[in-house]
Order: structure tokens, then sequence, then C-alpha cells
């Protein structure tokens, strides 16, 4: 049986915008009226008492502080993009990994949000001048039409691919239907359908995104837990991967949940549970062969 921890017992996370306020200042703001602690492992989160209300806090407002999840954090910070790098967000709406991008490069290099959907592109450019981004150039487009042999991308060092997917890691309603499996084996011939055109999305942009000329890191990121979505597009593109000199890196070694343990090398994939870490998240990292990256502190 599962035993569910019900939400207003799960700590609350806000990412400090280190663009903006400084993670000792964030504490002390924040401090005045709650227990405030910091992550271990993400560099400027911090962790709240469960059921903290910080949704009219004037840090939140001013975009000091984001309220984002611990899995969603550590998507950008597995990137581990530099200072001064170029680097692509391939589907970037609502712009949340984009403005940690931006915040992890201290706000120095570029950074070319790409975003298909209209309505999309107008949170994005929200999000982006509310953290106070100034090196994001919000490109309205589909990121599979980008043609990575355009000098304007001749320097994108990293990409960060976190696309559409089903969701199944966050939607609530859906968790019990899918948990047990922790597949799309219960799904209904729809969900099946949905799913099939999802992965295959997925794959194509993942292909796209290793086929860029100058970049050495890959983060590959979805809020799903299905397996189709997620070991299995990894899976699929191994080959192609390895051809560019791309193989798996091992982001947050410290972290205990891995990939379903699907292929040899699995190990280095990363998840969260929807349960116990409230939002199940995927995480894989492809890192140029050739480059000393390969030792994930
Ligand atoms: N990374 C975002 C964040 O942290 O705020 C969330 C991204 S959301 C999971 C996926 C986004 O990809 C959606 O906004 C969707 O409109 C966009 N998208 C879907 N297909 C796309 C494509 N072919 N090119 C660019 N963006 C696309």
């Amino acid at each position: 049986a599962l035993h569910q921890i019900p939400d207003v017992l799960k700590p609350r996370y806000v990412r400090v915008n280190t663009l903006k306020l400084d993670v000792e200042s964030a504490i002390h703001e924040l401090g005045k009226q709650n227990e405030v602690y910091k992550d271990g492992m993400i560099s400027g989160l911090l962790i709240l008492p469960p059921g903290t209300d910080l949704h009219d806090h004037p840090l939140v407002l001013n975009g000091s502080v984001f309220m984002q999840g611990k899995a969603s954090s550590m998507v950008a910070a597995a990137l581990r993009p530099e200072p001064g790098w170029e680097v692509l967000d391939a589907c970037s709406a609502p712009g949340n990994k984009t403005v940690h991008l931006a915040a992890l490069m201290k706000g120095k290099g570029k950074i070319i949000a790409c975003e298909l959907n209209e309505k999309r592109v107008e949170r994005l450019k929200g999000t982006i001048k509310l953290a106070g981004a100034a090196n994001v150039e919000v490109l309205h487009g589909d990121f599979l039409n980008l043609n990575p042999k355009d000098p304007s991308y001749s320097k994108v060092r990293a990409i960060l691919l976190d696309p559409s997917c089903s969701g199944s890691g966050t939607a609530a309603e859906r968790l019990d239907h899918l948990l047990p499996s922790y597949s799309a084996g219960h799904a209904d011939t729809t969900d099946l359908d949905r799913l099939t055109k999802l992965a295959a999305f997925q794959k194509k942009a993942l292909l796209h995104a290793l086929s860029f000329p100058a970049v050495e890191r890959v983060v590959y990121s979805t809020c799903s837990i299905n397996q189709i979505e997620n070991e299995d597009v990894i899976n699929s593109v191994l080959p192609v991967a390895a051809s560019y000199g791309f193989q798996l890196a091992t982001p947050f070694p410290q972290w205990p949940r891995r990939g379903l343990c699907v292929f040899e090398g699995s190990e280095h994939l990363l998840r969260t549970d929807p349960v116990e870490d409230k939002e199940g998240f995927f995480i894989a990292l492809f890192v140029k062969k050739t480059l000393n990256y390969l030792e994930e502190p």
C-alpha cells in the first residue's frame, strides 16, 4: 500500500534568484516569519516548513525568489552552465528553468530561449522580466526548425531540453492510476496513443539538440514518470549520441533514485519520486567525451 505523505506535511521549496538577491539576505528576510533551511544539494534552494504560503510574499512578487520545487531546480543545475557561455533553452516557457540558467551564469553570456506557443512566449517574457535576466534572447519558433549549422548557434555550448511531456509526475489526479506500474501499462488506448506521439517528439528533439556542433552538454528532462518518455527515449538515441562523441554522465551522484534498470548505463539517469519528492521528474545528462566534464562532482 502507498503511504502518501499529504502535501501539507511536505516542506516548501523556494529558489533564490541570485540575479536580484543574495542567499543570505533571502534567508534573513524569509526568516522573519518562518524557519528557513538551506537545501544540501542545490545552491540557492531554501526549505521552509510545510504549509508555508508565500504566494503574496514581497520577495515572490518582486522576483527575488521563485516558488520552484527541488526536482525542477535540479534540471538547470545539472547542466552546470558557466558564466559567459552561450546556452540554448529549447522548450522554454514559462521560463522557470531559463531564469535559473541566467542566475547560474550570473547574468553573463547569452541564453537563447526558444518557445513554439505564442501565448506561452508572453509568459516566458514575463518571467524573464520579473527575474531581471538581461542576457536572455527570446525566440518564438519551433526548436526542430532551428538549423544547427546556422552561425547564430555556432557558439552554443549547452542545451537544456525540457520538452512537452505527459506531466504524469506532477498531475496529482493521475498518480494513483499510474503509480503501481511506473509505466504506461495501465493506460488506455488514447493515453498510449498520446504517449507514443509525445515520445516520438521527445526523441526527435533530443537528437536535434545533440546535433549542434559546439554543444558539450545536453540535459533532457521531463515531469513524467513514464518509461516511454524517459529511459526509452534516452536508450533510443544512445548510438547516435555516441557517434557525435556524447556519453551519459551522472547528474547529482549523491541522489539515490536513478533510472529504471532497463539498459546498461541507466544508473546514470536521475528520477525523483512523485510521492516521496513531491514531483516525479526525470533528468538525463549527455556530455561530450573528448572533454573533461565527465566527472560530475
Ligand atoms: N522549461 C520550462 C520551465 O521550466 O518553465 C517548461 C517547459 S514545458 C515542459 C514545454 C514547453 O515546450 C511548452 O511551453 C511548449 O509550448 C514548448 N514546445 C513544445 N514543442 C516545441 C517546439 N517544437 N519548439 C519549441 N517549443 C516547444
